[in-house]
């Protein structure tokens, strides 16, 4: 296990919980867990586990109630005045009367980057997920996957070394989400990149990653941590293979034992 000093991200007894009329909701409970540098940690569970609530953690858009919780060794709200991390949400969130180069250059022109810096990244992000082409087209012009990966760009446009998605390819199907998943462990392989990957697909979650983070909810917890044993080099395949379907198999008992049937 990586020591809490080198980690991304590193969270002790991290404990979060919203107020609400109907009481307190327990989002996050006793959650210990360390992301180390280059890691591709999945975060895997039912609905309400609190997958969301713990990348809003990390990325400083909601405070934890008790416990520690390190970004690159600093607090959460240092580590996002730093821009140390880049955000893919559920749905890509482009803005449709701008261009897919305006869209991923947005955050650039914020941040002040001068128009010759904004297209050098806008073209390196674009090629990085294979949008090269697109940039004059606007979201609407394409396809879901394809929107996706632009969303995808803006989120690297700022070469942050943290990526978050959240969901990132529940909408689309099951053939446009294998080629993404091939596309993203790529991207990770050539941009040595640390990525939080939130899913509740059982094959996406050990397709994609070092570290499969299983949670359960009422209270949101950490019921299992796998690190996986494949090789770094994955081809889709890779899925049939005895290993694959053993690593599988614990996820699943892990969701399992964690599953209430009450509702
Ligand atoms: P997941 O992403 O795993 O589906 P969430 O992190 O979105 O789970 O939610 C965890 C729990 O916290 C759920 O019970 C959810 O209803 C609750 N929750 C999430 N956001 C809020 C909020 N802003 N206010 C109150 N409760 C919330
Ligand atoms: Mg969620």
């Amino acid at each position: 296990m990586t020591s809490s000093s080198s980690s991304v991200v590193s969270a002790r007894n991290l404990c979060l919980t919203y107020q609400t009329n109907d009481g307190p909701v327990h989002a996050l409970s006793n959650v210990d867990l360390d992301v180390g540098k280059g890691d591709f940690v999945s975060f895997i569970g039912p609905s309400g586990c609190g997958k969301t609530t713990f990348l809003r953690a990390i990325a400083d858009l909601e405070k934890k109630t008790s416990g520690d919780l390190t970004v690159n060794g600093m607090s959460p709200e240092d580590a996002r005045e730093k821009r140390s991390y880049g955000y893919v949400f559920q749905a890509p969130a482009l803005y449709p009367w701008r261009t897919i180069e305006k869209n991923i250059a947005l955050p650039l022109e914020i941040m002040g980057h001068s128009k010759d810096e904004q297209k050098r990244r806008v073209a390196q992000t674009l090629e990085l997920v294979n949008l090269n082409g697109f940039e004059h087209k606007y979201p609407w012009q394409l396809s879901g996957g394809m929107q996706q990966r632009a969303s995808i760009a803006r989120a690297l446009a700022f070469d942050a070394d943290l990526l978050l998605m959240d969901e990132p390819f529940g909408a689309l199907d099951e053939i446009v989400r294998d080629y993404l998943n091939e596309q993203l462990l790529k991207l990770w392989a050539r941009t040595n990149k640390t990525i939080c990957f939130v899913t509740h697909s059982i094959p996406e979650a050990v397709y994609l990653s070092t570290k499969i983070v299983v949670m359960s909810p009422r209270p949101g917890r950490v019921t299992d941590i796998i690190d996986s044993t494949l090789p770094a080099e994955r081809p889709l395949g890779i899925r049939e293979t005895p290993e694959f379907l053993e690593i599988a198999h614990r996820v699943r008992e892990g969701l399992r034992a964690g599953h209430s049937y009450e509702e």
